[in-house]
């Protein structure tokens, strides 16, 4: 069983590391960097986000597990000061692996992969995107941007954005709207729409100005059109078995 490790940027330099590989080592495990089948990730749903595009090349291959350091952390479910409890329930084989989908944007040739969301924004003025869901025409957005969040993200900006958090066990995309204009004029949904996993959402407009964002990544945007669908690539989320969403809502949100 090959390991790799990714730990939060302003961890890097402490005794984590260097703790998690002696116990890689103990256990008879092999650390590659290169090439591992779990990633063990230090930090909470950033670094998490952090760790899958490192290895985005690989993901069927890999199982990430998340150890909780000081945040929220929707996907860290292992305690950092029992690293024993980790590794005895990778060997005996006592976890249960969640796989969401991962999003997939296709734009001007390019085709790029979320786990949260992918945004697209005018940060200078405001956006103006004809929005089609499955290629039926919904409306003529204008506004500062558009969102589109997995079940994953769903707890992410998507939240702050007023969008539902989606139970892990359905697939969805979420469509949100960043500061729509509605007037006498200017209309648009004004609501969250969830659809289903194997529904796209479609932008056309003049994006000449927007910016694409994409968990923490962002890129310029280069066409006029960019379509939004669930990808068939996953990322594996390892949990302990007594994991519960429910009671973590409770302990991150509400508690
Ligand atoms: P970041 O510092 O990596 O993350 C910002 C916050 O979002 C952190 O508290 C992070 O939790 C939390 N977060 C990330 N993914 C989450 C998820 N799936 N469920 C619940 N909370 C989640 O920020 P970044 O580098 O700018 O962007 C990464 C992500 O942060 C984006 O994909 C976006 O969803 C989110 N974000 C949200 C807002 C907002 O809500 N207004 C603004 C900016 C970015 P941890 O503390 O556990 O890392």
């Amino acid at each position: 069983m090959k390991i790799g490790i990714f730990v939060k940027k302003e961890l890097e330099d402490t005794d984590i590391p260097t703790s998690i590989i002696s116990k890689i080592n103990e256990y008879n495990l092999e650390f590659d960097q290169e090439e591992p089948d779990f990633v063990i990730f230090v930090g909470g749903d950033g670094t998490f986000l952090r760790a899958v595009h490192e290895y985005i090349s690989r993901l069927d291959d890999i199982c990430f597990i998340g150890i909780n350091q000081g945040s929220l952390g929707f996907s860290s479910d292992f305690p950092i000061d029992d690293l024993d409890y980790l590794f005895s329930c990778l060997l005996e084989d006592d976890y249960i692996v969640r796989s969401c989908s991962l999003i997939e944007a296709n734009f001007g040739g390019h085709i790029l992969y979320a786990v949260n969301e992918v945004r697209i924004e005018n940060p200078f003025h405001t956006l103006i995107s004809e929005v089609y869901i499955n290629d039926d025409f919904l409306e003529n957005f204008r506004g500062n941007g558009l969102c589109v969040s997995s079940t994953f993200g769903s707890s992410a900006y998507n939240k702050s954005l007023g969008g539902s958090i989606i139970a892990s066990d359905i697939e969805v995309l979420q469509l949100t709207e960043i500061a729509p204009i509605n007037n006498r004029v200017y209309h648009s949904i004004d609501s969250p729409i969830v659809i289903g996993e194997s529904s796209s959402i479609t932008l056309r407009g003049n994006f000449d100005e927007c910016v694409i964002g994409y968990d923490h990544l962002t890129t310029r945007m280069d066409a006029s059109e960019i379509n939004i669908s669930l990808s068939e690539k996953k990322v594996n989320l390892v949990f302990r078995t007594e994991h519960s969403i429910v009671s973590k809502l409770r302990e991150a949100l509400i508690k």
